[in-house]
């Protein structure tokens, strides 16, 4: 196969190549912020468990407070009792002060009820916190593989644009800039292959003297059609082929 047509399928390769490292790469921002969002979620639920909690505890602080109240209340109405002037008087306080013991019992059993569901309200808390820092976890080391994978992209990456550098300079310079423009229009298939007559790429049928001169094979053909560099039975391997033209450059 010429030369020339070797090192425009090797540098087809490489773009090839080259595009779909940098598709992986630009990718990595996006995976890692899907894979934030599951933490989001976890974070939720926690947030939810804090706030039942304080609520919680907000509650059973004001009913202390109306424990507090009563209880003083009741002291204050026995102290006034002590003056009562009538049995009607002395009954009415009687009357007030057991509303206020009342008051007082009422609020103690729901501090009870309250101590009671903080319990569960607790344990959850502890495992919400727990699931999220497990989630963390995981979330850090499925990052810290996306950033070593694009490390490694990014190396690969490097490697190929240095040997598409050394792939483009071996070729002749009026090929490669045909190369260039075709490869911009037609997204890295610069070139095709026309073994049965026609370009595989634009489908366009050969006339029949460009198909006998593009099997004597002694020159660069581009389709008429499309512009693409033409194949007649090419080297399946192109790798090696590549690899060997390189060695003999
Ligand atoms: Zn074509």
């Amino acid at each position: 196969m010429l030369q020339d047509l070797v090192l425009a399928l090797g540098l087809q390769a490489l773009d090839r190549k080259i595009v779909s490292l940098q598709n992986e790469i630009a990718t990595l921002p996006k995976h890692i912020a899907e894979i934030e969002k599951r933490l989001e979620a976890h974070t939720r639920r926690l947030e939810a468990g804090k706030a039942a909690l304080s609520a919680n505890q907000r509650d059973r602080k004001k009913l202390e407070g109306d424990v507090q109240m009563h209880q003083q209340k009741a002291s204050k109405l026995k102290d006034q009792m002590l003056e009562a002037k009538t049995n009607e008087q002395y009954r009415a306080f009687q009357h007030e002060i057991e509303y206020a013991e009342g008051e007082v019992r009422k609020a103690e059993d729901k501090i009870l009820d309250l101590m009671e569901q903080s319990e569960p309200l607790e344990k959850n808390l502890k495992a919400a916190e727990m699931e999220l820092k497990k989630e963390q976890q995981h979330v850090e080391a499925e990052k810290n593989r996306a950033r070593e994978r694009t490390a490694v992209d990014q190396r690969a990456l490097s490697e190929a644009n240095a040997d598409r550098k050394k792939t483009a300079a071996e070729m002749d310079p009026k090929l490669y800039a045909h190369y260039e423009r075709i490869r911009k229009k037609t997204k890295n298939t610069v070139v095709a292959d026309a073994t049965d007559g026609r370009c595989d790429a634009c489908q366009i049928a050969l006339r029949p003297q460009f198909f006998q001169d593009l099997r004597r094979g002694d020159q660069v053909m581009f389709c008429e059609s499309c512009g693409r560099m033409l194949t007649y039975n090419p080297i399946v391997d192109i790798q090696s082929d590549v690899a060997a033209s390189q060695q003999t450059a």
